[in-house]
């Protein structure tokens, strides 16, 4: 198959070639831009993106509610799920864990666990990657086997929190158009950073206020070795914080009720 055009003597038609590309580039343009902006935007937390028409990203709750959400990544795990899943019993706290549809196959008893004591449950995506560095197709194809995993255990989620917390323009389109919201975060305990569970403590509390959503760890499994011990032994000290504040954790659910 000819696919440079030629003029009527046979040589290469640059000018067609101009042309082509010229039209071209605004449709890689718009590629890049959908795909990478939304990116960028998300992860300098800038403002704008958060109200955008159909609420394609949420950062925290409504203010003024004096209601927090306390939520957990990367499980369900074997080591690190139980003891979270003790720690919030004793202090009383009900909170919404985030888990990889991969993880929620291989554990669904975990899954029945969480939901037993009375948990929400968002996911995490089927597999923990970057979508930066992946296909529309391929973000699709994980979003959807994620959903899928959920609905198939019994417990479809309604929230989705992208891996790293990087949605691309990609990402925050099919989270939508297949049923899921999307959700990042406004205080982080950064477990994987912090020396010991006061660091953790101190940074949720930096950015504690009414609406907020929390993230924390309940597995070590994208993070180093005993991070989510650091979140464990937070737990009390971010408790007594709500107290304090006279700020009630509750459920993603509850939270954008
Ligand atoms: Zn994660």
């Amino acid at each position: 198959m000819e696919v440079i055009a030629r003029d009527h003597a046979g040589r290469p038609d640059l000018a067609a070639a101009r042309r082509a590309c010229a039209r071209f580039v605004p449709i890689a343009g718009a590629v890049v831009a959908g795909h990478w902006v939304p990116s960028v935007a998300v992860l300098g937390q800038w403002g704008p993106f958060a109200s955008l028409p159909g609420e394609l990203c949420r950062w925290q709750g409504p203010r003024g509610s004096a209601r927090v959400a306390l939520t957990f990544d990367d499980g369900p795990d074997p080591e690190g799920t139980p003891r979270v899943l003790d720690a919030l019993d004793e202090l009383g706290i009900r909170a919404t864990f985030f888990v990889l549809g991969e993880r929620a196959r291989a554990h669904p008893d975990l899954v029945e666990e969480v939901a037993r004591r009375g948990h929400q449950i968002g996911t995490h995506g089927d597999r923990h990657a970057h979508h930066l560095v992946r296909s529309p197709l391929w973000v699709r194809r994980d979003i959807l086997r994620a959903r899928d995993a959920m609905a198939a255990l019994g417990h479809p989620a309604r929230w989705y929190r992208p891996a790293y917390g990087q949605p691309t323009g990609s990402t925050l389109a099919i989270a939508r158009a297949v049923g899921l919201r999307t959700v990042l975060w406004s205080a982080w305990g950064r477990e994987w950073a912090a020396a010991g569970p006061q660091e953790v403590a101190a940074r949720v509390a930096r950015r504690l206020r009414s609406g907020a959503i929390v993230l924390l760890h309940d597995s070590d499994r994208f993070g180093p070795r005993g991070m989510s011990r650091r979140t464990l032994e937070a737990l009390p000290l971010v408790a007594a914080e709500l107290r304090r504040r006279s700020l009630e954790p509750v459920t993603m659910d509850e939270l954008m009720a």
